[in-house]
């Protein structure tokens, strides 16, 4: 495809370097980096997902963005040699694996900026693309007791990985995805040239970079919003019966004034049954107060819904204070009155709560196993739609874990990123987050996975897939819809040789 576009380099030099050896090709690259053979960790030809496994020529752990244009250029005077950034390769299906190409560690980058600053009054961290998102939190909280406003829900996650998608968790009604929340990139193009962009500078660039599944620049530097950390956050899940009560709360909340609603809105979706992996003995924060079945209306069907809801506060607060403003929120909410559940945590408490699910994962040896995951943002028209045959028939078993779904607000979302979203202004994140027992194959659940985007293709719900992953260039074309000229276009400016995520599988460099 993109062939095309670009102009196809025969360097005998760089092709002759490939058949020396690592050190040689090293010096030969100037590398103040370290270059490895191959992938001798195995960590290149793996991710989270553990359904694809691709194996590099070379993995580099590169010292910074000099190192990684001096990488995009050597590929660019080979024929065929393609780069990919890999943040913590938490990606499901293989987005950050570059077959017989080269994949760059970006983690070896994530000490290179951490810069706290001020821009007409307001607090901004300067932090590489490399960083997890788990060590800006703790640098931001600790040592200035400030904090990005827009997360995701676990964050082990890199800035890089997460802005080349969206990055969204219960905050973004209110503050929009990551990619809503940085307004300057450093990123090494395709051409291999390091170039810095925001709204007013090279902005093609920083809208196309931001969304943009790796595909036109690997973000070296992100700035991030900042605002004052909170000390305390108020956890509470609240419980339906009825799908429709539940999206009119959930709504209802997104669409109110900061400080007339929660901090946080989420929502998950359970098996209305005894099983204390993913059914009623899963939804309590508080360990003491176990969930009351007997408190489920006799009307309640095959699945019931959670609210998953946060509100910040100061330690300086009274608590009294903090009593009567929950109060009157959820004195506003239809949730079936008892199946109640709140804990008060610490604010980084409350941002790392994925982090101890991941330890529970380890240690019962799911965690390594494949994760089949399938993420879509769902037009609100479609929801009741959508709840009746994938919630409450296809799925009323489970998944083996969280089954999330909340609202959004497009208005918080940029439409000059190269994020593709429903129409409408309310649109629901979906997120079947399966966990595979051990030893188990992940083959069916795929095929459920493709049975419900068939179902919805079929029935023509307004729909996109989150961290999507096609396998020909029509469905991509599908996805983009309207959109699809202006991604191609940003390829052909920013990396027309179709040398950058080569495991987005999107454009392919000919040989
Ligand atoms: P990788 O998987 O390593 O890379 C992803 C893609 O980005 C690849 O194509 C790669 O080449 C490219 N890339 C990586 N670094 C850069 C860079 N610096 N510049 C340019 N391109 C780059 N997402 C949410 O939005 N919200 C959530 O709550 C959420 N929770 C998650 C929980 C878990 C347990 C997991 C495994 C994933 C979750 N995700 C969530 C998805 C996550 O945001 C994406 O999978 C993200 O891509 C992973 O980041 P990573 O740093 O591991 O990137």
């Amino acid at each position: 495809m993109i062939a095309c576009l670009g102009r196809i380099v025969h360097d005998n030099d760089a092709e002759s370097k490939l058949d020396d050896d690592v050190s040689t090709v090293s010096k030969s690259l100037e590398l103040q980096g370290i270059i490895e053979s191959g992938d001798v960790s195995g960590s290149a030809s793996k991710d989270f997902g553990g359904l694809y496994s691709i194996t590099p020529l070379f993995l580099i752990k590169p010292s910074g963005a000099e190192d990684i244009s001096r990488v995009v250029k050597f590929a660019s005077r080979t024929s065929n040699l393609t780069v990919a950034a890999r943040g913590n390769g938490h990606s499901i299906n293989g987005q950050a694996m570059a077959g017989g190409g080269l994949v760059i560690d970006m983690r070896s980058t994530e000490e290179n900026h951490l810069e706290f600053l001020t821009i007409n009054g307001s607090p901004y961290i300067d932090v590489s693309g490399g960083a997890l998102w788990e060590d800006v939190l703790t640098q931001c909280v600790s040592r200035f007791g400030l904090a990005p406003r827009s997360w995701t829900d676990y964050l082990s996650l890199t800035v890089g990985g997460t802005l080349s998608n969206a990055g969204v968790s219960g905050q973004a009604f209110r503050y929009g995805p990551q990619t809503s929340n940085v307004t300057e990139l450093e990123v090494v193009t395709g051409k291999g040239e390091i170039t810095v962009c925001s709204e007013t500078l090279n902005s093609e660039l920083f809208f196309g970079v931001l969304g943009g599944l790796g595909q036109f620049g690997i973000i070296t530097r992100a700035r991030v919003k900042l605002q004052p950390a909170p000390d305390m956050v108020r956890w509470i899940r609240v419980v339906y019966s009825e799908f429709e009560e539940f999206t009119r709360d959930a709504e209802f909340l997104v669409s109110q004034k900061e400080g007339e609603s929660f901090d946080y809105v989420e929502g998950f979706v359970f098996p209305n049954r005894d099983d204390p992996f993913d059914g009623w003995p899963s939804v309590p924060l508080d360990p003491v107060h176990e969930f009351n079945p007997g408190h489920i209306p006799q009307t309640a069907g095959s699945v019931l819904y959670c609210l998953e809801l946060a509100f910040h506060y100061r330690n300086s607060d009274h608590p009294s204070t903090v009593d009567t403003v929950v109060s009157r929120l959820l004195g506003r909410l239809g949730f079936v009155e008892w199946l109640k559940s709140q804990v008060d945590v610490s604010y980084t408490e409350f941002l790392l709560r994925v982090k101890r699910a991941e330890e529970q994962a380890k240690a019962n040896g799911c965690w390594d196993s494949p994760h089949p995951w399938l993420n879509l943002f769902v037009s609100k028209s479609d929801i009741v739609s959508f709840d009746q045959t994938v919630f409450k028939t296809m799925l009323k078993d489970g998944v083996g874990g969280p089954m999330l779904i909340y609202p959004l607000l497009r208005s918080r979302w940029d439409n000059r990123s190269s994020v593709v979203l429903p129409e409408g202004e309310i649109f629901y994140i979906v997120a079947l987050l399966r966990f595979v027992p051990k030893g188990r194959s992940a083959e069916k659940l795929v095929a459920q996975n493709q049975e419900i985007v068939n179902w919805c293709t079929k029935e023509g719900l307004d729909f996109k897939l989150y961290l999507p992953h096609y396998q020909s260039i029509e469905d991509w074309k599908r996805h983009f819809g309207n959109q699809w000229s202006r991604f191609v276009d940003r390829k052909a400016s920013f990396d027309p040789m179709a040398i950058l995520a080569p495991g987005q599988n999107i454009f392919r460099r000919d040989p």
